[in-house]
């Protein structure tokens, strides 16, 4: 059996005729930058996202960079950030000439801890008051642990912008009043920042991202600032950049978007069965470790995108040998990510490699993510569980 890590062919088929539709429609229009199809999907996306206001961007390292650039943060900066994450996290920091101050992630969600956090803002504020701001990422496609890092963020006034670029529509139980309030990804920072890349839950049919802000001002200067920072036009009272979102793109997304939900149900699905088939064949805890959904037992969350299973990333001993014994069974699986970022060789005389994080390098050494998507059939999810067994087990 064949089991890629990720099929795009099933999503697309349905879709097929509607998408060639609208990619038509934008052709025939010659209007090829911005106009309605961007307008509708900034409205749509912000919306479903439970955000004010949403400027579609050329990626979603474009939305990173551009959510910097527009609150100014440059060389002298620090933003507080995770080490265990796309490389883009940390890309953009630097490419706006500030620097990344990590913090180590939690055991179980590997997302930013909050504890740690609150370390680092204090004593930055007792000593040399840099950080300018603070980028939590949603791993995996579930949120950090957004009510502790909002409540720090108030406290110090730090901005937060949100690297959502593997959750959009990911739901945090945010606690007020001892009533449980569900929180999209991209509405409890100042900013979120999405990435519509193929593999992310949803995908364009190339690049594209968006950035959402409930913040009327902050939406003024991400809009100007995608555009070169013209306001009017060919008047510049800011350096930004060329960071729009392509009509066509957006055409196919507001398609895709009508979908969405049914696919992080269906992801989510194929997420329980994993763990009831990885329990049928006694291999919880011992070798493998299963994903944290670290909301699921919250009242409700059944009803809520608790997690949206960007990736499912299990946890093994041997998982060199187990991703070799997959891919020569024909099992597509991926390590995110295989370094930490502040091991990365780019940044190597910052001094970065001398700091350590223990929790992100055990993962590092450890992750290996399965196929999730969609339409994965249940004897796809059993053979991908079988074929592990047998390497752990030789059965
Ligand atoms: C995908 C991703 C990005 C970058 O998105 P692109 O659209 O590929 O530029 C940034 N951060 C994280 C965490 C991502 O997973």
């Amino acid at each position: 059996m064949n089991v890629p890590l990720l099929d795009l062919k099933p999503q697309l088929a349905p879709l097929r005729s509607q998408m060639l539709e609208a990619v038509t429609r934008v052709l025939d229009s010659t209007g090829y930058i911005l106009g309605r199809e961007v307008t509708e999907l900034e409205e749509k996306v912000a919306h479903y996202s439970q955000a004010s206001y949403g400027v579609g961007v050329s990626s979603g390292t474009d939305a990173l960079l551009n959510a910097l650039m527009s609150l100014d943060v440059g060389p002298g900066d620090l933003v507080l950030t995770t080490p265990y994450t796309f490389f883009a996290t940390m890309g953009t920091i630097l490419r706006v000439g500030a620097k990344p101050l990590f913090v180590d992630v939690s055991p179980k969600s590997l997302n930013m801890d909050p504890v740690l956090t609150a370390e680092a803002l204090q004593a930055d504020r007792a000593g040399a008051n840099r950080i300018k701001a603070m980028m939590p990422v949603h791993l995996y496609g579930q949120c950090a642990d957004m009510q502790p890092l909002m409540a720090l963020s108030k406290e110090y006034g730090v901005p937060v912008i949100e690297d959502a670029a593997q959750a959009i529509g990911a739901e945090y139980p945010f606690e007020e009043n001892g009533e449980i309030i569900w929180r999209r990804a991209g509405s409890m920072g100042l900013a979120g920042c999405f990435s519509f890349f193929p593999s992310k839950n949803l995908g364009g049919i190339g690049d594209g991202g968006m950035i959402t802000t409930s913040n009327e001002d902050y939406a003024g200067v991400l809009r100007s600032n995608r555009n070169h920072g013209a306001e009017p036009k060919y008047y510049h009272s800011r350096v930004g950049g060329n960071f729009r979102l392509d009509p066509i793109q957006a055409a196919v997304l507001s398609i895709k978007l009508e979908h969405l939900e049914s696919w992080h149900a269906g992801r989510r699905e194929n997420a329980a069965t994993y763990t009831k088939l990885f329990a049928e064949a006694g291999l919880v805890n011992d070798p493998v470790i299963l994903p944290s959904a670290v909301y699921a037992q919250m009242e409700g969350a059944e009803q809520h995108n608790h997690h949206i299973y960007n990736q499912f990333v299990i946890h093994v001993p041997k998982r060199d040998e187990l991703r070799q014994y997959l891919q020569d069974n024909s099992v597509g699986c991926e390590i995110y990510y295989p370094l930490c970022l502040h091991q990365q060789k780019c940044i190597a005389e910052h001094g970065y490699g001398a700091q350590s994080f223990p929790v992100a390098e055990a993962a590092a050494a450890d992750s290996l993510a399965l196929p999730i998507y969609p339409e994965l059939s249940t004897e796809q999810l059993e053979y991908v569980v079988a074929t592990i067994a047998r390497f752990y087990k030789g059965n």
